[in-house]
């Protein structure tokens, strides 16, 4: 990953993928032109990486030329004028490549075709490193195309993010996702993790998605969500993996713009835990931990039975319901421990003690991230 002014960006194109792309444009280009000597046009500044590696690999002789695409800002009130300048050179009766870095919407395509309207060339021809179908909004044909890339933004090999980025010998692609701090909350009912997410989401400004929670909210507002959680629930099983993993992502969508996520009682099983790899991957993001309260089984019924004489919860009533859970806690979740574990991202925290101490053993985890 690299840092580009105040953006992150991941690497996307390797130098050894470029190379290769070019290598096919110089022979579909040196097949199609036979001995003809053309002249090749970069479009400055992002084509000058591209100009110099293609024609250092053309394998005939040839003429390059630069032009360089100027903004005229301010004479529309609000409109950025781009013009093509520096074409001095005759080309009557040339076959002309233009060499482009990347093609998106085909601005400065129409830009090249305004000013080679009056050219006498026997040829015009349109060759792109990059080509982002989904934002080209033209219809001038692209005869030769290196890498056809999705819409996103992207840095290096001649293109720039504010003028950094244009010296990189490969490619880089914006980050979707800044910067976040996303930790799996973990350990048994009755743990005390609801207690400390509480403190934990103040303290470093994060969303707190506790699963059970969005359950209960659905049963009290008898959802068809709630309706079907609720059978596995009073009898302290878990809900399906599908049903509860479809319902985290909608939660993570609901905030989209999120400096993180504290997931309380999620993932609980294996198939959870990937699913929610995948979602902080498509997010460009990555759980940064999971931390674990430990607290012996017998601190934990009893500290169940407790809240269950104030809670209303139908699982916190009966004691067999609670030994039910904490059971299901150690035979289908505490293999995430070795899942977590495998990725260097597991941090066991001592449970008992007062709600102070315990928040200032997390939050030491957490600083030294
Ligand atoms: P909790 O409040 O975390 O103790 O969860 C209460 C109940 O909600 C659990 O016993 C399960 O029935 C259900 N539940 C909460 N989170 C999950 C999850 N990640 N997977 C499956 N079921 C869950």
């Amino acid at each position: 990953m690299i840092k580009l002014h105040d953006k992150y960006f991941k690497p996307f194109i390797s130098a050894e993928q470029i190379d290769m792309a070019i290598d096919t444009l110089v022979e579909e280009i040196s097949t199609d032109l036979g001995d003809e000597v053309p002249v090749f046009v970069g479009i400055l500044n992002g084509s000058f990486m591209l100009t110099s590696d293609f024609v250092k690999k053309y394998p005939k002789p040839c003429e390059v030329t630069f032009i360089k695409l100027a903004s005229y800002e301010g004479l529309k009130s609000s409109e950025d004028i781009q013009r093509l300048i520096g074409l001095t050179q005759d080309l009557t009766g040339r076959t002309v490549i233009i060499l482009e870095d990347i093609i998106d919407t085909g601005k400065t395509l129409a830009e090249v075709h305004r000013i080679f309207k009056n050219e006498k060339v026997k040829t015009l021809k349109i060759a792109t490193l990059f080509y982002k179908p989904e934002a080209y909004k033209k219809d001038f044909k692209l005869h030769y195309v290196g890498i056809e890339i999705p819409n996103k933004f992207i840095v290096g090999y001649g293109l720039d993010y504010d003028n950094l980025g244009r010296d990189l010998p490969e490619v880089y692609q914006i980050k979707e996702t800044q910067h976040m701090t996303n930790l799996v909350l973990f350990g048994p009912p009755g743990a005390g993790k609801g207690t400390q997410a509480e403190f934990l989401k103040e303290k470093y400004h994060l969303v707190h998605i506790s699963t059970g929670d969005v359950f209960r909210y659905n049963i009290k507002n008898e959802t068809a969500l709630g309706m079907l959680a609720k059978s596995y629930m009073d009898k302290g099983d878990l809900v399906p993996d599908q049903v509860t993993i479809d319902m985290l992502n909608a939660e993570v969508e609901k905030n989209a713009d999120a400096n993180g996520f504290i997931f309380d009682g999620f993932p609980r099983t294996d198939a959870q835990a990937k699913a929610l790899d995948e979602l902080m991957d498509s997010k460009d993001s990555a759980i940064s931990a999971m931390i674990a309260l430990e607290v012996d089984d017998e601190v934990l019924v009893q500290r169940l039975l407790k809240r269950g004489e104030t809670s209303g919860r139908a699982d916190d009533a009966d004691e067999s319901i609670i030994r039910n859970r904490i059971t299901e806690y150690y035979k289908k979740t505490a293999i995430l421990k070795d899942y977590y574990s495998a990725q260097d991202k597991y941090f066991g925290v001592d449970g008992v003690g007062s709600i102070e101490e315990i928040t200032e053993r997390l939050s030491a985890v957490i600083d030294n991230l």
